[in-house]
């Protein structure tokens, strides 16, 4: 047999490995247990988020409440010295009050703080909640469809490998540089060898110029297409 009638006949267990391989690949179940992989990677960042939100907010609340303790002992200091000293003038008095009020609505705006960073808080733990929830249900399904993928998969890979083993074994023997030629088309063009169909390329369906066909009549067994750059078999 000549190195491109053997060249098709290995095409043709080549391009059926492929086909399976690719069936493989985007079998239902392969797909499905992508999708809930990368369902749990994204559960997963959204934990994190919520973790570090958390952290935050607890870092905030000592914050907030040691500003709160200085500001009351600021407060009760005050307090202090207009209980031990009477005031010099009414306007002393005055500026002293002020100073109390300013301390005490500061006091009021650190609790408003501390209530909505609380709320929050309470917020993010339900959100954590939820999404523990959902994440266990999804990796519940995910192992399940696991465990039978695996099965098939492994079935899948055994057959496979007979188709690739099919293949090479009907390469051998073929010219090396054809060979790696038959690599290089496939890597754009696929089938990578076609027939001759009435004077024109069997893949691109373009009539081959006077020239080739004129090598073809001398009895080349196979030409290339100009066209679309496949290996036609004459
Ligand atoms: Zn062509």
């Amino acid at each position: 047999m000549d190195s491109y009638q053997q060249l098709w006949d290995f095409q043709k267990l080549d391009l059926e490995a492929d086909k399976f391989e690719r069936e493989v690949r985007t079998s239902p179940a392969r797909q499905k247990l992508i999708k809930n992989r990368d369902f749990l990677l994204d559960q997963q960042n959204t934990m994190k988020k919520i973790e570090t939100d958390i952290q935050n907010m607890s870092e905030r609340i000592v914050q907030l409440t040691l500003e709160s303790a200085k500001i009351e002992e600021a407060l009760s200091d005050l307090n202090e010295t207009l209980q031990e000293t009477e005031p010099e003038s009414p306007a002393i008095a005055q500026k002293s009050l002020d100073a109390c009020q300013k301390l005490l609505s500061q006091i009021s705006k650190i609790e408003q703080d501390l209530n909505k960073i609380k709320k929050d808080g309470e917020a993010r733990s339900r959100q954590q909640h939820d999404v523990r929830i959902r994440a266990a249900r999804v990796k519940a399904e995910f192992d399940t469809i696991k465990a039978s993928y695996d099965v098939e998969y492994k079935e899948q890979t055994a057959k496979l490998d007979v188709l690739r083993k099919q293949a090479a074994a009907a390469a051998v023997g073929i010219d090396e540089a054809l060979m790696t030629k038959y690599k290089a088309i496939k890597q754009h063009k696929v089938p990578a060898v076609a027939r001759l169909n009435d004077d024109r390329c069997g893949g691109c369906n373009m009539n081959l110029p006077a020239v080739v066909l004129r090598q073809i009549k001398m009895g080349e067994k196979a030409v290339d297409c100009e066209n679309c750059g496949r290996i036609v078999l004459v």
